[in-house]
């Protein structure tokens, strides 16, 4: 199966509705996994229109404010509908078990298949064969967190026909050079190198910070992500705004891409109020090169390099 990472923005808009940007929601995709971090208002359409699959998926909530979170009931409902009986998993904050509780006991809403809730409050969170995630938790509403993925790299196959070549006794020394560690064989010292092919090594990382003020917490956190996707909700003239309401300018997200050394930075919860998308762009870039912002449909792939 590919390592290759998809990453597909359904909605990019902050709270207020626009035309042409949706509430915040976005996938994803990796190996067989479909993670949906939040899901705003108009979610379930935007993932009909991207093809995106109801039936496997793990809802990932960053906060419970209403513009990530109004989207949820429409597409469980829409799972009854369709007969969908494959389990479903949503993570997110303290007070997410109540939360949804109460919109089925309001809606008299009784699914048709499991509904898994994961709380947290900071730490792992999930760990398969193929990634951990975590959460770290953000000054934003009363409770918040931010979200980060780390792949796991393929293991190393162990090469048999090399072993054997090398005369390398089965067992043990197998068990070892898997594991690892170098053994020697008539005073000649072979290395788990040797016999295990290469394949990728690397990692991918990403962090998802949902909405956040500009925060040292969020540049330890995401120390050399391979991409980070941050709140830029106003522009570098509405600085005084962002402190107020707990967001951030495009200015506040380049520079915590800058002190995390992060490769590749995409910001997101644009607000109406960026008069001149381009000019804040501009500014972003002159601190952090490698930014843009985000756009409803836009897609990024990322492979762990070798
Ligand atoms: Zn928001
Ligand atoms: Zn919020």
């Amino acid at each position: 199966m590919s390592n290759e990472m998809s990453i597909i923005f359904l909605g990019t808009s902050s709270a207020p509705p626009q035309s042409n940007r949706k509430q915040s929601a976005m996938v994803v995709k990796y190996k067989s996994h479909t993670l949906l971090f939040d899901i705003g208002e108009a979610t379930q359409y935007q993932m009909i229109d991207q093809k995106i699959k109801f039936t496997k998926l793990t809802i990932i909530l960053t906060h419970l404010h209403s513009d990530h979170t109004l989207g949820l009931m429409g597409l469980l409902i829409t799972r009854n509908f369709r007969n969908i009986k494959t389990p479903i998993t949503i993570i997110g904050p303290v007070w997410t078990s109540n939360f949804v509780s109460l919109l089925f006991l309001a809606y008299r809403f009784k699914p048709e298949y499991e509904v898994k809730i994961i709380e947290t409050s900071g730490g792992k969170i999930l760990e398969n064969k193929d990634f951990v995630l975590d959460s770290f938790p953000i000054t934003h509403s009363d409770t918040s967190f931010g979200y980060r993925l780390v792949t796991k790299p393929k293991r190393r196959k162990f090469n048999v026909e090399k072993a054997t070549k090398m005369n390398v006794p089965r067992g043990e020394m197998w068990k070892k050079l898997q594991n690892g560690i170098s053994v020697e064989i008539n005073g000649k010292i072979i290395s788990p190198s040797d016999v295990l092919d290469k394949v990728d090594e690397n990692n991918l990382k990403i962090v998802i910070t949902g909405d956040t003020p500009f925060d040292e917490k969020v540049i330890d956190f995401a120390k050399n992500a391979d991409l980070l996707v941050h709140d830029a909700t106003y522009p570098p003239y509405e600085e005084e705004r962002a402190r107020k309401y707990l967001h951030s300018t495009c200015i506040d997200a380049a520079q915590v891409a800058k002190k995390a050394k992060v490769k590749r930075l995409i910001m997101t919860h644009i607000s109406e109020l960026h008069k001149n998308l381009e000019e804040s762009l501009r500014d972003s870039r002159e601190i952090f090169s490698n930014c843009e912002f985000a756009e409803d449909g836009l897609r990024i792939k990322l492979k762990p390099k070798d």
